[in-house]
């Protein structure tokens, strides 16, 4: 039977991965139904074509003459502006992947998630932003959150979801980022180029800046509480260079099961694409014996303090998260567009954290969109003023 899959931000990293898989699958397989972007109309245009999209929505409305006169005459149908992602989400689907980058991709993703069918969630800001309000969503309409975020995925795929009581923790493994090794002094000079420039996995830009101040860490310890109801306290952090291992589950009786692959997104994006059955994905496989050795050590939060800020957020509860994560969006940006230096972004995050929590009780949890939408635009408001006053 033809699987119909949609994907939000399909002209990102993941989304190209995600349609390298359809590209390869068997002839009738799977019908794309909808496809997003922010704003490259090109690069969209060329996806709905080759994929005889049904639906494509472009975000931003700058280049939507583009996208429409590439598509004249073919079936595909142009949606613009930011309700048109949530339209593409809602089209019927059987699986979508909800790969946009920031809480941008908050309401399309939710209106995914109200079809009750399977969601790959690699767009973790969702969850780090309306981790309370999403997940309860999921269950009411009996969603299948797939985790397509590596670790979350390898999670999954070891946890025994039915016998919660027998797992004593989570272990989410780290790469470490370009900097692990770098002296205070190298992280005080950090280019942009330099930081864009991961070891080991090749992903798009924000991602990239969020692993080497280890705040995609701490967003992944977030991501990891709210999809497998765990507190802070029963979900660690490992630092494992060669991304070999994907993370892993303790369970009380000492037994500790990993989940191993290629650092390869297709892995992750295949299996929440396939669930329950498995899909090939062409990545390299797993030689343990071509391997030199894998090693393992703590974090350096005092290095790295935006993964002591994310888990301070996820401890403290109610908005912090989604201040944290706002804050952080902007930050990324303001250094992306060399505005600021690589230490200003964690000390802006921390700064609004501060004031949201001198504003506002934290454990409020914002229970509806509107109130998550205003605490995220409220904190960029603050990271702004931060970013000018510096
Ligand atoms: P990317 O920057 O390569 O792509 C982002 C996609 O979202 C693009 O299609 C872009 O057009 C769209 N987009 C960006 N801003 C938007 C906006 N304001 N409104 C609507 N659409 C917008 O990002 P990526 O690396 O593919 O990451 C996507 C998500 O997956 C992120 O949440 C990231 O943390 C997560 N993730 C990525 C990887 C990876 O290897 N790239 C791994 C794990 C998790
Ligand atoms: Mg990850």
């Amino acid at each position: 039977m033809t699987k119909r899959v949609s994907i939000l931000g399909s002209t990102g990293s993941i989304g190209e991965s995600t349609l390298d898989l359809v590209r390869r699958a068997g002839e009738g397989d799977i019908q794309i139904v909808s496809l997003t972007a922010n704003s490259n109309a090109e690069k969209l245009a060329a996806q709905a074509i080759e994929f005889g999209a049904e639906f494509v929505a472009l975000s931003d409305s700058a280049n939507s003459d583009v996208l429409k006169s590439a598509l004249e005459g073919t079936k595909t149908k142009v949606g613009i502006g930011p309700e048109a992602l949530v339209e593409a989400a809602s089209r019927e689907t059987d699986f979508c992947m909800a790969a946009i980058i920031g809480a941008a991709g908050l309401e399309p993703t939710l209106a995914a998630v109200d079809q009750g069918i399977h969601v790959g969630l690699a767009n973790k800001e969702c969850l780090v932003c309306a981790g309370d309000l999403f997940m309860q969503r999921v269950k009411r309409k009996g969603a299948t959150l797939l985790p397509v975020d590596s670790e979350h995925n390898a999670i999954f795929q070891v946890l025994e979801r039915d016998k919660p009581e027998g797992v004593r923790r989570l272990i989410l493994t780290a790469s470490g980022g370009p900097f692990r090794d770098a002296s205070m002094d190298k992280l005080r000079q950090v280019s942009r180029k330099d930081a864009l420039n991961h070891p080991v996995w090749s992903m798009g830009a924000k991602i990239s800046i969020d692993s080497a101040t280890l705040m995609n860490k701490g967003l992944e310890l977030i991501e990891a509480s709210y999809i497998f109801d765990r507190p802070s306290s029963e979900i660690d952090v490992v630092v494992h260079p060669q991304s070999i291992i994907h993370s892993m589950v303790e369970y009380i009786d000492g037994s500790v099961l990993a989940q191993l692959g290629s650092p390869d997104m297709r892995t992750p994006i295949a299996y929440a694409m396939g669930w329950p059955d498995r899909m090939a994905a062409p990545v390299e496989r797993l030689d343990l014996t071509k391997m030199s050795g894998l090693t393992f050590f703590n974090p350096d939060t005092e290095k790295f303090p935006a993964l002591r800020l994310a888990r301070e957020a996820l401890e403290a509860g109610g908005k912090a998260p989604c201040v944290l994560n706002a804050a952080n969006e902007i930050a990324v940006a303001a250094f992306l567009q060399n505005q600021i230096k690589f230490l200003d972004i964690p000390r802006i995050v921390e700064s609004a954290l501060e004031q949201h929590a001198a504003r506002s009780c934290f454990k409020n949890a914002p229970c509806v969109v509107g109130d998550i939408l205003a605490t995220d635009e409220a904190a960029r408001a603050t990271a702004h003023e931060h970013i000018v006053s510096l």
